[in-house]
């Protein structure tokens, strides 16, 4: 079972996938968490790449490779051989974020992005996706508040230092994509206390897993 978590900065699915985590460790059910773009240590080389704030000069195309780069070495390192073990993989982003960010964000076809990631992840696709949706600004305080409180003195990544508008355009992305695949996206609220949102994406993942 394969599990994606999605949703623009700030909106909370670390905290959630971090939950699920928590709850399917307390019924002893197996399973990994990770993350994207990272997860092996070839993948967290690239996201330094992608999400240093000096690399200003990036161009889209290297953004989308990247990316897809980071997720292929992800998928067949670390995804598959869990999934064929029996585990429950918990990913924070996954496909869809390629397709919001660097599809819609950047403007590059969708298509385009949708093709270069059935290479790169052999066509393996989420079977479930909780999509956390906040507004922009709702995120973007939140993320400053987080890093206001960070003492590492690591400031916000390349890309959450993007304009608002491009966040706003990935933001309606996310919220398209889980109208077109509403049977495998559940859309939630993050405007609401951490509690509430875990009680619901508990109680879709229990219907979701005796099924
Ligand atoms: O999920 P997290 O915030 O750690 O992701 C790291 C950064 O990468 C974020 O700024 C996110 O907006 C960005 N990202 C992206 N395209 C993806 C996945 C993540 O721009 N496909
Ligand atoms: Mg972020």
């Amino acid at each position: 079972l394969f599990i994606t978590f999605e949703g623009p900065d700030g909106a909370g699915k670390t905290t959630q996938i971090k939950k699920l985590a928590e709850y399917l460790e307390n019924k002893g059910i197996p399973y990994i968490h990770t993350r994207e773009p990272g997860g092996t240590r070839i993948s967290d080389k690239i996201r330094s790449l992608i999400l240093d704030p000096a690399n200003e000069e990036m161009v889209n195309e290297t953004e989308v490779l990247l990316y897809a780069a980071s997720r292929s070495q992800h998928v067949k390192e670390k995804i598959l051989p869990a999934l064929n073990e029996g585990k429950i993989v918990l990913c924070d982003r996954f496909v869809d974020a390629s397709i919001a960010y660097q599809g819609y964000g950047l403007g590059i076809s969708v298509e385009q992005v949708k093709e270069i990631n059935r290479f790169a992840t052999g066509g393996l696709a989420a079977d479930r996706s909780y999509l956390i949706d906040l507004p922009v600004e709702e995120g973007r305080n939140r993320m400053a508040a987080r890093y206001e409180t960070q003492t590492n003195g690591q400031g916000l990544d390349r890309i959450e230092q993007k304009h608002a508008d491009y966040h706003q355009t990935v933001r309606q992305a996310f919220l398209k994509l889980a109208e077109e695949n509403a049977n495998r996206i559940q859309l939630i609220n993050g405007n609401r206390n951490a509690e509430m949102i875990f009680e619901e994406i508990k109680e879709d993942f229990e219907t979701f897993y005796i099924n």
